[in-house]
């Protein structure tokens, strides 16, 4: 256990959690939402630090981020727990659980050993990915500032429902920053994921980015009948362009039916071209398909010129016309961190 950093004692021996927007007041003994913060007498403490439930070496690009280190290796931990309890979630086997995860049995890796792993697999970097990073904060912001000071690049993969002040803490230590727009409405929100006040994953986000200079990729795993509608995929492309630029990347993927969403189908193929349709009609330059193998659309093309920069075969990279973060060929801004 570790004491957490961002709460504040109330009367009563209650305390409340400011790590992520829940903002959940505990009694004493009690769990917050994300049954991974306890408050013991007054104090509120974190129960997984340093507890791992997955770790790999991934490419870059299953994060996904596409114009961030392209065709690198990352070294990727997430933990146990989530703040959000979404309908469909992929790793729904680590995210739905509670502190018996520790009489199951658990894996512990140290800030120190997980930098010392990351350089060990030659990793440019290291991602807390996998659930949502927030959840095991004081673990990420000790390694982050770690890594930062072994040369690594820093990945956070989140719902984005942190905090400014939780944001702020780490901001100094984090590099790219790919969040998850799930949809563009409040009952959206509320039945996939069982949030409300979904907003503030935009203005964190764009304070990432604007704050903070992260690198900023956007996701949306586009659902049947739950946000493939003009109206959401045109709400969450209009916010892109207008908050974070239209050079941001979107990625707009195909949803596989899991965990309580069996009875949906597969994303259509057409519904995934038609958000990138929508996605360019608004005026954003980088949009990919994704969880669809050899789609054309996960080439990053010149927006200017129109010449192939980066060929992409599922994890398959192929740096053709790159320079720094520019087009080779016509030397456009391709906002690539290379
Ligand atoms: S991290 Fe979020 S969900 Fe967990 S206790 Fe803190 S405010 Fe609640």
């Amino acid at each position: 256990m570790h004491e957490s950093l961002l709460y504040e004692k109330l009367p009563g021996s209650r305390v409340k959690c400011h790590t992520c927007q829940w903002r959940c007041t505990i009694s004493p003994g009690k769990l917050g939402v994300c049954k991974m913060h306890r408050n013991l007498d007054g104090i509120l403490y974190g129960l997984n630090y340093a507890e791992v439930s997955s770790v790999a070496v991934d490419p870059i690009e299953k994060k996904p981020l596409f114009h961030f280190f392209p065709g690198s290796q990352v070294f990727s931990l997430g933990t146990w727990g989530c703040n959000f309890h979404c309908k469909h979630c992929q790793n729904w086997q680590i995210s739905c659980t509670d502190p018996s995860f520790l009489e199951r049995g658990t894996r512990t890796i140290s800030p120190e050993a997980a930098i010392e792993m990351t350089k060990r697999q030659n990793c440019q970097g290291i991602a807390w990915t996998y659930n949502e990073p927030a959840i095991w904060f004081e673990y990420t912001l000790d390694s982050a500032k770690l890594a930062k000071e072994n040369g690594l690049y820093t990945v956070y993969v989140t719902n984005g429902f942190i905090t400014p002040e939780a944001l702020d803490t780490i901001g100094p230590y984090l590099d790219a920053y790919r969040v998850d727009v799930k949809g563009f409405s409040d009952k959206l929100y509320r039945e996939l994921a069982k949030v409300s006040g979904w907003r503030g994953v935009l203005e964190v986000a764009e304070r990432a980015q604007k704050k903070w200079g992260m690198h900023v990729e956007v996701v949306t795993n586009i659902i049947p009948t739950m946000n493939d509608d003009e109206e959401q995929l045109e709400g969450i492309a209009t916010w892109i362009r207008d908050s974070l630029g239209g050079l941001t990347p979107w990625h707009v993927t195909r949803f596989y039916p899991q965990h309580q969403m069996l009875h949906l189908p597969p994303t259509p193929v057409s519904t995934l071209e038609h958000a990138c349709a929508i996605g360019k009609r608004v005026g954003l330059r980088f949009v990919y398909t994704g969880n669809v193998h050899g789609h054309a659309s996960e080439n990053t093309i010149c927006y200017s010129c129109g010449n192939l920069a980066i060929g992409r075969r599922g994890y398959y990279t192929d740096i053709v016309g790159l320079e720094d973060s520019r087009c080779r060929f016509c030397g456009a801004d391709l906002n690539m961190r290379t």
